[in-house]
């Protein structure tokens, strides 16, 4: 019987120091009164109230990036996009794509297991009104950065254009080839970033504010994840339907 592969053992040490992690005052204190008042819905749930590891595996070939733990949902759950909206709209895309073995994700218990994805932040603990500061933000980049570093992802898709923006800075700082100037952030861009690096996706963050508007629709997420899944699986089509590839301007 073997135990856990080098990658899981330091996967589960970077996550066994985030969760201790203090360094923000104005999160700490977010993340824990926040879980004292509860949501009225959730009133006999023991909140998780610390940082949020990354859920799935530092092997699997797709990463995503979003912006931080919903007050009410992974700071509850202490799972990624578990129990909120945007988390319902995540993972049923995901399943959708063969990425999940389940399209619900509830709670910390429900079963849910990610196939060769993985689902992270760039700051790990819920911020008022969903914003953490640039300052919180940069604080914060140890973890994400220590991800990278252990991530053998293909393709990193990120939610929302701060999770594009600090992913492409912390990859720059890895040594990635990121385009100058930046390509600007639109909802399928991709960016390419040498031979060694991800290939990075942008995508419009599943939050209510575009879902229930329909800047986000299910066919617009899934079209990301069919690019995500034909580039893990070999070289991309030229020009995939429904993506707008390659952005460069901006
Ligand atoms: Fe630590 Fe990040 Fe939480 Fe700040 S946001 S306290 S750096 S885990």
């Amino acid at each position: 019987m073997t135990g856990p592969s080098p990658l899981r053992r330091a996967q589960e040490q970077l996550q066994a120091e985030l969760v201790e992690c203090r360094r923000c005052p104005r999160l700490v204190e977010w993340r824990e009164k926040t879980a004292a008042l509860k949501r009225a819905a959730f009133r006999e749930q023991d909140y998780w109230a610390r940082p949020v590891p990354m859920l799935g595996e530092a092997s699997a070939r797709l990463l995503l990036i979003g912006l931080a733990p919903a007050a009410h949902g992974a700071n509850r759950t202490g799972r990624m996009f578990t129990g909120d909206r945007s988390g319902d709209w995540l993972f049923r895309a995901l399943h959708r794509a063969g990425f999940a073995n389940q399209p619900h994700s509830v709670a910390a218990a429900d079963g849910l297991e990610l196939r060769d994805a993985a689902v992270t932040a760039i700051v790990r603990c819920a911020p008022p009104g969903n914003k953490p500061t640039p300052a919180e933000r940069d604080d914060c980049a140890r973890w994400l950065e220590a991800e990278l570093e252990m991530s053998r992802a293909r393709v990193i898709v990120t939610l929302g254009s701060m999770a594009y923006d600090q992913t492409l800075r912390l990859g720059r700082r890895r040594g990635w080839e990121v385009p100058r100037p930046k390509p600007r952030f639109g909802h399928g861009a991709e960016v390419e970033c040498g031979p060694s690096a991800p290939v990075v996706i942008a995508c419009y963050h599943p939050s209510q504010q575009n879902t229930f508007t329909g800047v986000l629709t299910e066919e617009m997420l899934d079209a990301v994840f069919a690019r995500a899944a034909a580039l893990i699986a070999g070289p991309p089509p030229a020009s995939p339907p429904g993506i707008r590839a390659g952005a460069r301007a901006g």
